[in-house]
């Protein structure tokens, strides 16, 4: 073949992929450009994920009617004159392509009606264009407020392949909530709101109180808690730790200071994943590996591994120090000239925690996380560091003994079952740290983790329920409300026939709240409001979980914890239990209930032999 340009559609139509990968990018594009126009009204307002449509309207600043065709033309912007423009850029856009991008690639109509258009006129007008496949079909006069209203619709009509990419309803709803939500905090002098299909799922009073969005956002149980991060006052930003490649020529800019703000969550409110870590730079919220790294380690030793604090950070630094131009869609950004901003972050919320919660690092997440507060054995104890070697607990073989039936006698120690990694029969000696029962086997010793045990047998119960359909149920007479953050509201709402599956009675209760009339009678003694969250980020963090995942979820929480004084009939009564399951090796999360000391090892471990 032959080497020709593209034609300016084919090229339209691959520079907007760069820029408009899913219907969350066509809503952080049009919402930054609402935010340029200084709107301080947005509503956004989307169908089935946005596939059906997104409508965005604002009050800002509006396109005069002359230069309402150049703003879809590609790279046309009001925003960047020069190239020195692009050494500070104080919008949030600047690369002309949002619009011509997504106008490529879908059926757009905008009404616009600029500032002091036709003011004093009778007839408030604007003009509306429609275009499709970035192509336009038609401008006219029509009556319009001031501002402009772009409508989306059948994103990616014309280009059936991106549509095959995109994911599920749910996912790509999630991160337009996500999106909107950032974006409200960033911006609390702006009123927001954002409905699904009709539905208000989200929205802000525009007040100016970054607390009240948080209050919307987290509800009011974690926004009471977040802690102001104190910045020490301004930061200058040259004296960070972190190396940095290009700080040769300090520059005045680099004496400008950086100022931080934001909020960080308590160490007792922790997540499984570093999704609400957030970082706002100039105003744009950004990705950036580094800060989020910054906020976890500041609290080293505050949080239990594998969990993730609450951080939403606001930096502000001269434009200058910035560059934000490193990809289309405007995510990541560089510092320029000198240190990054990493120490000023990381030592701003490492006092900020120390100020207000003096560090006890043992008992800082013991006793109050949001999760671990339920009753799983997940508080203090080290498990892994137990357990050194749990397979080859597993790989044991009892020897083809006589299988003795369900009976009574818990006394008896020499007789095993066969094969299969069932358990011994097992006489109980004693419990240990108020966590592991101590037993003796065929030729050894046993040591039990009560909780992994116990979920194991609650686990077994439950499932044979679950079959045949009945998980005895709970009423809860007055009910519990609980509060959920907007996107986990969706997935609590597509979930909400399988949760009755589960022995749950939970119906909405206005926006992002819910209202929970039974449980599942294993979980009466718990806060519902907990378990309820505990599942929901369960869910968030695995969509596709198994019901027994779920099952396995819900008796993790009602075992009986590490902690727990046993009688020794309580212990025996466990045990037995244990030896009737099917699989009663490992507890539903795969950890041993239990390791094995041979006679052969202690001898080994004493030197006998
Ligand atoms: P950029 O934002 O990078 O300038 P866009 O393609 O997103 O590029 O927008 C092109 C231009 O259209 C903007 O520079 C701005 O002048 C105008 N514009 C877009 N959206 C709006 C809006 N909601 N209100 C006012 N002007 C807008
Ligand atoms: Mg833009």
């Amino acid at each position: 073949m032959s080497i020709r340009v593209l034609s300016d559609q084919l090229a339209s139509q691959i520079a907007a992929g760069e820029v408009v990968e899913r219907p969350s990018s066509v809503v952080k594009e049009l919402l930054e450009n609402s935010l340029d126009a200084a709107a301080t009204t947005i509503n956004i307002d989307i169908r089935e994920a946005g596939r059906k449509s997104i409508q965005i309207a604002d009050n800002g600043v509006g396109i005069s009617a002359d230069e309402l065709e150049i703003a879809f033309l590609r790279h046309a912007t009001s925003k960047l004159q020069n190239v020195e423009g692009l050494n500070e850029i104080r919008t949030l856009g600047f690369r002309g392509e949002a619009l011509a991008a997504i106008a490529a690639v879908s059926q757009l109509t905008i009404v616009s009606r600029a500032k002091g258009a036709n003011s004093g006129t009778r007839l408030s007008t604007g003009i509306r264009l429609t275009m499709e496949g970035g192509k336009k079909m038609s401008r006219d006069v029509v009556g319009a407020p001031q501002g402009t209203v772009i409508g989306i619709d059948n994103l990616f009509f014309n280009v059936p392949a991106r549509l095959k990419f995109l994911k599920s309803n749910m996912t790509e709803k999630r991160l337009i909530d996500e999106l909107v939500t950032r974006y409200a905090l960033a911006y609390p002098d702006v009123r927001f709101r954002l409905t699904h299909n009709g539905r208000i799922t989200f929205q802000t009073s525009g007040n100016g109180n970054v607390r009240d969005v948080l209050l919307v956002l987290y509800g009011p149980e974690v926004a009471r808690q977040l802690l102001d991060i104190e910045a020490d006052g301004q930061q200058p930003f040259a004296d960070g730790q972190q190396p940095s490649a290009d700080d040769q020529q300090p520059t005045t800019s680099d004496q400008q200071p950086i100022t931080l703000s934001g909020f960080v969550g308590p160490p007792s409110i922790h997540w499984s994943n570093r999704s609400h870590i957030t970082f706002f730079v100039n105003g744009r919220w950004v990705k950036d590996n580094s800060l989020t790294y910054a906020v976890i380690q500041a609290y080293h030793t505050l949080l239990p591994t594998g969990r993730y604090p609450l951080g939403i950070v606001f930096l502000t630094l001269p434009p200058q120090r910035v560059d934000v131009n490193v990809h289309p869609s405007k995510t990541e950004v560089r510092f320029r000239k000198g240190k990054t901003p990493f120490s000023a972050v990381q030592r701003a919320v490492r006092n900020t925690l120390l100020a207000e919660a003096p560090i006890n690092s043992m008992t800082a997440w013991s006793t109050g996380s949001m999760e671990a507060q339920s009753p799983g054995w997940e508080g203090n104890l080290d498990h892994d560091a137990f357990v050194e070697n749990p397979q080859s607990a597993l790989e044991l073989d009892w020897g083809a003994g006589t299988a003795v039936p369900d009976s009574e006698s818990t006394e008896s120690s020499a007789q095993t079952t066969e094969g299969r990694g069932e358990l011994p029969i097992m006489r109980v000696i004693g419990q240990v740290g108020a966590a592991y029962i101590i037993t003796e086997g065929p030729d050894g010793l046993f040591l039990i983790d009560q909780h992994a045990a116990h979920s194991r047998v609650l686990l077994e119960e439950l499932s044979s329920k679950f079959e045949q359909g009945q998980i005895p149920q709970q009423m809860l007479p007055s009910g519990t409300a609980v509060t959920l953050l907007p996107a986990q509201t969706t997935l609590l709402s597509a979930n909400l026939e399988r949760f009755s599956t589960l022995g749950f009675q939970i119906e909405p209760f206005g926006p992002n709240a819910f209202m929970v009339r039974a449980v599942p009678q294993l979980l009466f003694l718990l806060d519902p409001a907990q378990v309820v969250v505990r599942l929901m980020n369960k869910l968030e963090q695995q969509p596709t979980i198994s019901d027994n995942e779920l099952l396995n979820e819900l008796t993790q929480m009602a075992a009986m914890k590490a902690g727990q004084t046993l009688t020794s009939s309580e212990m025996g009564q466990m045990i037995r239990q244990l030896e009737q399951c099917q699989e009663p090796l490992m507890d539903g999360n795969g950890r041993p209930t239990f390791i094995y000391l041979s006679v052969a090892q202690l001898a080994r471990e004493f030197g006998r032999i």
